[in-house]
């Protein structure tokens, strides 16, 4: 690890101070970083992925660590909550109880009593060549993907190219199935930013970033409106380890049910998958006006996975996601 200045800062605009107030580097990955629970960015670090010269420290700042009600039927995350706190907050579990489930399936517990809200949205990918110090591949500045011909069983199905991570966020997906979005601090003040606009695929602009933040840009918080389908959300994910693993893959998914148990209204966004949460409206379209039966689970599951493109090593992904597609709405739905 290299040696760096550590900042602990009170406020917000004090910590969008200290981030703009170093010079930008000539290598994005030298700039101030943030801090939160530490657990990415810390291995990040050592393993000199990231070199920042100063790291502020956001967890003195007060008010970011409350899960609150935004008084119509919605909630405001705060980015310093944790994930255990996110878990075992009965208002989530209440009314949003796949983002309780979403929470759940990361980590051990001592991952979830550290890891925080904003630095979970925020985590680096696992790309086993990103993680190893010895390779420099293309999202580290260098000219190559190793994974494209490589070991890439965890790899991208959907949106690679022309790097191929999979964004490794349990709550992103669920989050975003919900319509949430992020409340940004930066240099020019707040600002808003809907989930589905918040990650980049790494053909859409820079390869080396995973989303829209600028160097100085704090998350402050995480808005998730009210909605009909938050009642009826869940989250599936298949992981290699039981124990504690990233998803393979993962499924969010929510329903608006009519009294004849007609679907009205579905969000279904796939995990561990692509480079971004992957939202597939095609399917969703195809789930509306009808009623929940085997039959249209299983060509609902089809549609989802249409287009996917498996690199040499996971094909797996495609039948694994259209099971884990059929649970997740089966269960939403009432035939689980
Ligand atoms: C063994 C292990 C297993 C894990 N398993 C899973 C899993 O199954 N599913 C899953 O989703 N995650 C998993 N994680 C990831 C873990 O949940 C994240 O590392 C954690 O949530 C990051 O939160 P943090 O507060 O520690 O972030 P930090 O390490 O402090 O920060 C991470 C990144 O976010 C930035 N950042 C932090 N807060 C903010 C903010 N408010 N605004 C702007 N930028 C910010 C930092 O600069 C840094 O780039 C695992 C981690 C480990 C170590
Ligand atoms: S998938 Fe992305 S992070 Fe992994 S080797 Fe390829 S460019 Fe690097």
């Amino acid at each position: 690890m290299n040696t760096f200045e550590w900042m602990n800062v009170t406020t917000v605009a004090e910590a969008v101070n200290a981030l703009k107030s170093v010079p930008a580097p000539s290598d994005m990955d030298d700039a101030a970083r943030p801090i939160a629970g530490g657990q990415d960015i810390l291995t990040t670090m050592k393993e000199y992925i990231t070199r920042p010269t100063r790291v502020v420290n956001l967890k003195g700042i007060r008010g970011l660590d409350k899960i609150e009600s935004d008084g119509k039927g919605g909630l405001r995350i705060g980015a310093l909550v944790t994930l255990n706190q996110l878990e075992e907050s009965p208002l989530v579990r209440r009314n949003f109880p796949g983002l309780t489930e979403a929470a759940h399936s990361i980590g051990t517990p001592q991952i979830r009593n550290l890891g925080t809200v904003g630095g979970n949205l925020c985590q680096r990918p696992r790309c086993w060549y990103f993680r190893l110090e010895e390779v420099v591949c293309l999202k580290k500045g260098g000219t190559e993907c190793y994974a494209a011909t490589g070991e890439n069983k965890y790899h991208a199905i959907f949106g690679g190219g022309p790097s191929y991570i999979v964004h490794p966020s349990d709550l992103a997906p669920m989050l975003l199935a919900l319509g949430a979005s992020v409340s940004v601090m930066g240099a020019d003040g707040k600002r808003a930013i809907a989930l589905d606009k918040f990650f980049t695929l790494p053909a859409d602009g820079n390869v080396r970033r995973e989303n829209v933040l600028k160097n100085e840009d704090i998350i402050t918080g995480v808005l998730v409106p009210a909605s009909k389908f938050a009642a009826h959300s869940t989250y599936l994910k298949f992981k290699e380890r039981d124990s504690m693993d990233f998803a393979m893959s993962a499924v969010a998914a929510a329903v608006t049910l009519d009294a004849s148990k007609t679907v009205s209204e579905a969000r279904i966004v796939l995990g561990g998958v692509a480079p971004v949460p992957w939202r597939v409206p095609k399917a969703e379209a195809a789930l509306v006006g009808k009623t929940i039966s085997t039959d249209l689970l299983t060509n609902v599951a089809k549609v989802a996975l249409e287009g996917a493109e498996p690199l040499a090593r996971n094909a797996y992904k495609v039948p694994l996601t259209q099971t884990l597609v059929r649970r997740a709405l089966a269960r939403v739905g009432g035939l689980a």
